[in-house]
């Protein structure tokens, strides 16, 4: 419980949490996850960076490694041409902009949808598709780590990042907007997240109750 392991597990596509409405949060608020005590809200940030950064994503919401609660990570990276001849390229050298939003609030400035670009979820690995309609420039005004009221205004893929990420905080998933049709033909590999993320929480509920077990010692 002393030294903080550097990354969360994510959690997969059929685990409740990710369907739940995530409830609001103050800045000076402590987290807690199973197996790694108390944080504050730097150090939760911090560990879902890290986490994004390691499994190269551009965005991760709080519900995504088991907290219900109102906060997102997203980063804006800059375009890098070389980029995709080494993929070991690490990330966090390209980083232009880095947020991390509390209670967020979406307006949409642009309404005119695109739906071209390939969009895909960490907590749904391996499926990436196009159709996806997201509004073409979004304004969140969100509160910040020191609690400062922040605005920023996205427009294009980073708009579509933040309505990505915005969502996961309403339960909502990029493949909810997909035809069922598309849906369908991932089934097999969804029931295999589905039962995979089952498995991680029958884990988690045997840790803690070995964990109760200990105290009573
Ligand atoms: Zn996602």
């Amino acid at each position: 419980m002393s030294d903080a392991p550097s990354i969360y597990p994510i959690r997969l596509y059929g685990d409740p949490v990710l369907r739940r409405k995530a409830r609001p949060l103050a800045h000076t608020d402590t987290l807690e996850l199973p197996g790694f005590g108390p944080q504050n809200l730097r150090q939760v940030a911090d560990t879902m960076l890290e986490t994004m950064f390691e499994a190269r994503g551009v965005g991760l919401a709080a519900p995504q490694v088991g907290l219900g609660v109102r906060m997102f990570v997203a980063v804006e990276y800059e375009d890098d041409e070389e980029e995709n001849e080494g993929q070991e390229t690490p990330l966090k050298s390209r980083v232009l902009r880095e947020f991390v939003m509390l209670n967020p609030r979406l307006s949409v400035i642009d309404k005119k949808k695109v739906r071209s670009e390939t969009e895909g979820c960490l907590s749904i690995p391996d499926i990436y598709e196009e159709g996806v309609p997201r509004a073409r420039a979004v304004r969140l005004d969100y509160t910040d780590l020191d609690g400062r009221m922040q605005s920023v205004e996205a427009e294009d893929y980073l708009a579509r990042v933040f309505q990505h990420e915005f969502d996961h905080l309403e339960g909502k998933l990029f493949i909810d907007y997909l035809p069922q049709d598309t849906v369908n033909e991932y089934r097999g590999a969804l029931l295999a997240m589905q039962r995979q993320a089952k498995q991680h929480l029958d884990r988690l509920r045997h840790q803690a109750a070995d964990g109760h077990r200990h105290e009573r010692l």
